[in-house]
């Protein structure tokens, strides 16, 4: 069965039927010795952050929520914490809502299920900094007042250490050579049991291999809609991270393990849909695009500056977005070039009406996974209301394009630090209207504050920071 997520909101007493479905849970848990429930979200930081409940709580929760500070909203990856005009404060509460429908039994944590939540207030509405709420809501609304609906997946990259990592130290725990067969199989056993839980929990893997950095894997998993692609994503991390724990390792997903090299991307695939046809195939535009998935990914591009607010959001987002390392650092496009900011990926013949989609580059694993993907479906959604144009595409690698190449195709340098990213998130009205005004100051505030975290630091102070984080 393909997961899919509620888009409905929680409410005081629990969402139709879910009182019910919780009861008939928890006896299906305990006999399968689960013991206890991870409610899952991710802060506006990027971190996860949870609480846990015993299995038998589990009809409570879905009825009631779960308690849990707002204060969350504002914390940094460090743990201290910044405020807005409303955020950030020590008083008040949220309820957590689990989405029953997500919930999987940990198969790399024996006696433990996973759910994601959705955080309502006491007086049961929406809270205005649930980054799943924002996606939610977002997703419904695109298809109810333009007959939209999406396919994403989150690709994911990791460094695996030697564990217990010597003081913050990163240790690869193998030494064969990238894409190797040799690191292939230097990590075998705990890549089997990693595809072994990850086919336990329903995800359903399309690559697992040794990537380019040190120590570096990367696995890519089937599309879902938006708000189950982001939890999926949230899981298959805690499945990677407790799998190799179990085998005695360290695993880190910041976006640069060490300062130097090769980061790790957490590069986002969505394509846009109508009635159940792909809007990226079988069209009169490049590459089989229809007009409409044209000015989606014009949408997505021009944003690009801005949104590295959102798909960049960590200090160290900055050492991995560098020129010809594949992170894709220039606002241009192009099919299967793998420099440009936006991929466009057709599939292969015989495939491409369910295959084809849009990549975005610019995008690591501090991110929270539910405001990069609301925020680039924002910008892509605007760029069909407005119809905007996609301009030339680029090829090779942007950073040889020559000034007048560059002009002409409208080819920009992503921000190089986060200060950068957040001056042009803060300007961008489209971005920020789509994210409430509560949510951007939350991203605005948080930014800023991981800015001044690490005033004057070297790339390596940097790294070190934020390695073990996400
Ligand atoms: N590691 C690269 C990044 O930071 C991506 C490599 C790839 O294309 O898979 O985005
Ligand atoms: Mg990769």
């Amino acid at each position: 069965m393909t997961p899919v997520a509620d888009l409905t909101d929680p409410v005081p007493g629990g969402r139709p039927g879910d009182v019910e479905r919780a009861t008939a849970l928890t006896g299906e848990l305990s006999g399968k010795g689960v013991h206890g429930i991870v409610l899952s979200y991710v802060d506006t930081a990027g971190v996860g952050r949870v609480k846990t409940i015993p299995t038998a709580k589990l009809a409570s929760a879905a009825a009631w929520g779960v308690g849990m500070s707002p204060v969350f909203d504002t914390f940094l990856a460090n743990d201290s914490i910044v405020s807005t005009d409303v955020l950030g404060s020590p008083d008040g509460d949220l309820r957590l809502y689990p989405d029953l429908g997500r919930l999987v039994v940990l198969a790399g944590q024996p006696g433990w299920a996973w759910a994601p939540v959705d955080r309502i207030t006491q007086e049961g509405e929406r809270h205005p900094g649930c980054t799943r709420t924002f996606l939610r809501t977002l997703v419904a609304e695109a298809e109810r007042r333009h007959g939209i609906t999406f396919q994403a997946a989150v690709e994911i990259e990791w460094a695996v250490g030697q564990g217990p990592a010597a003081a913050g130290e990163f240790v690869p725990a193998v030494s064969g050579p990238a894409y190797g067969a040799i690191r292939q199989v230097e990590l075998s056993d705990c890549t089997a049991d990693l595809l072994a839980a990850l086919a336990a929990q329903d995800v359903d893997v399309d690559q697992l291999h040794p990537e380019y950095a040190a120590g570096q894997f990367e696995i890519s998993v089937g599309a879902l809609d938006p708000v189950a692609a982001a939890d999926r994503s949230v899981l298959v991390r805690q499945t990677i991270r407790a799998v190799a724990q179990r085998h005695g390792f360290v695993v880190s997903f910041a976006p640069a393990v060490l300062a130097q090299g090769v980061g790790n991307g957490g590069h986002l695939h969505l394509s846009a849909w109508r009635d159940g046809t792909n809007l990226h195939s079988g069209g009169a535009g490049r590459y089989g695009m229809t007009p409409e998935a044209e000015s989606f990914a014009a949408g997505i591009l021009r944003r690009l500056p801005a949104l590295t607010a959102l798909t960049a959001p960590s200090p160290a987002s900055y050492l991995r977005l560098k020129p010809s390392q594949w992170a894709g650092v220039f606002t241009a496009w192009g099919r299967e070039r793998r420099e440009a900011a936006v991929r466009i990926v057709t599939g292969t013949l015989g495939l491409r009406d369910q295959a084809a989609n849009l990549e975005v580059k610019p995008v690591d694993l501090a991110a929270n996974p539910y405001l990069a993907l609301g925020g680039v479906i924002a910008a892509g959604l605007d760029g069909i209301a407005s119809a905007a144009g996609l301009p030339e595409e680029s090829a090779g690698d942007p950073a040889r394009l020559t000034m007048e190449e560059a002009k002409a195709r409208d080819v920009r340098r992503l921000p190089t630090s986060l200060t950068e990213a957040v001056t042009e998130f803060r300007a961008d009205d489209v971005l920020r209207d789509a994210l409430g005004p509560v949510l951007a100051d939350a991203v605005v505030a948080v930014r800023e504050g991981e800015v001044a975290a690490v005033d004057g630091w070297d790339p390596e102070r940097i790294a070190a920071a934020y390695r073990w984080k996400y």
